[in-house]
C-alpha cells in the first residue's frame, strides 16, 4: 500500500493505523482496519458541509472497532452518524461497503453505488472476499481439505451483508455533496461481473 502523505508514511513505518487526516478543506480520510485481508486499512472519505451534514465515500469492514473509529471521527469534526446524508460506495467489496448497513440504519443516508455492482451484489457477490485474504490464509498451514471451513470462519464475519442501494449510479452522474459536487467515473475491472 503506497502512503499518500507523510502522516501515513510515518504510521506505516510504525505498523499502526494513521490518524484521521484532513486531506482537503473539509474532506477527511478516516483509516479503517482490515483484519484477515493482509492489507493494513482502507479509507472512508468524509466530506463535511458547512451545515454539519456529512457525505461519505466508502466505509470500512463491518467491525465494532471500525464503527467506533468512524463515529469518533464524526465527533471530532462536530458531527455524528445521524448527520450522514449520502454514502457513495466505489464498489461492493466488504472493506469499502462493510459498514454501509449500520450507517444507513443510524441516519437517513441515501446510498449510491454503480448499477453493475448493485446487480452483482444481488447475485450474491458481496461474499466475494478480496483476493489478498486467500494469500494470508495460504500462510496459515491449514490442513488439507479444511480450507473452505477456515475461509468461512475468517472471512464471513467481516464480509457484511447486502446494503439497500437508493441510487444506482452510472458514469457521468453528479452527486451533490453539500458544498461540493462529485462526478462518477466508471472504472470497471476490480469487482467481478461489473463490466
Ligand atoms: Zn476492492
Amino acid at each position: 500500500m503506497i502512503p499518500t502523505s507523510e502522516v501515513q508514511a510515518r504510521a506505516q513505518e510504525r505498523g499502526i493505523l494513521p490518524p484521521v487526516e484532513e486531506v482537503r478543506d473539509g474532506v477527511y480520510a478516516v483509516p479503517l482496519a482490515m483484519p484477515f485481508t493482509g492489507l493494513p486499512y482502507s479509507f472512508s472519505y468524509v466530506i463535511r458541509a458547512a451545515s454539519g451534514e456529512l457525505h461519505l465515500i466508502d466505509t470500512g469492514l463491518d467491525t465494532d472497532e471500525n464503527w467506533a473509529r468512524l463515529t469518533d471521527a464524526f465527533r471530532s469534526i462536530g458531527s455524528s452518524a445521524s448527520d450522514v446524508a449520502t454514502l457513495t460506495l466505489t464498489h461492493l467489496h466488504p472493506d469499502h461497503a462493510g459498514l454501509a448497513g449500520r450507517l444507513r440504519r443510524a441516519s437517513d443516508a441515501r446510498v449510491g453505488m454503480h448499477i453493475a455492482d448493485q446487480r452483482a451484489m444481488h447475485a450474491g457477490a458481496h461474499f466475494v472476499e478480496p483476493v489478498s485474504a486467500n494469500t494470508v490464509i495460504a500462510g496459515w498451514d491449514v490442513p488439507e481439505g479444511r480450507m473452505e471451513e477456515v475461509r468461512d470462519a475468517a472471512i464471513r464475519p467481516v464480509a457484511g451483508s447486502p446494503v439497500e442501494v437508493d441510487r444506482p449510479l452510472v458514469d457521468g452522474d453528479r452527486i451533490s455533496a453539500g458544498d461540493r459536487e462529485l462526478r462518477v467515473l466508471h472504472t470497471p475491472g476490480h469487482t467481478r461481473d461489473t463490466s
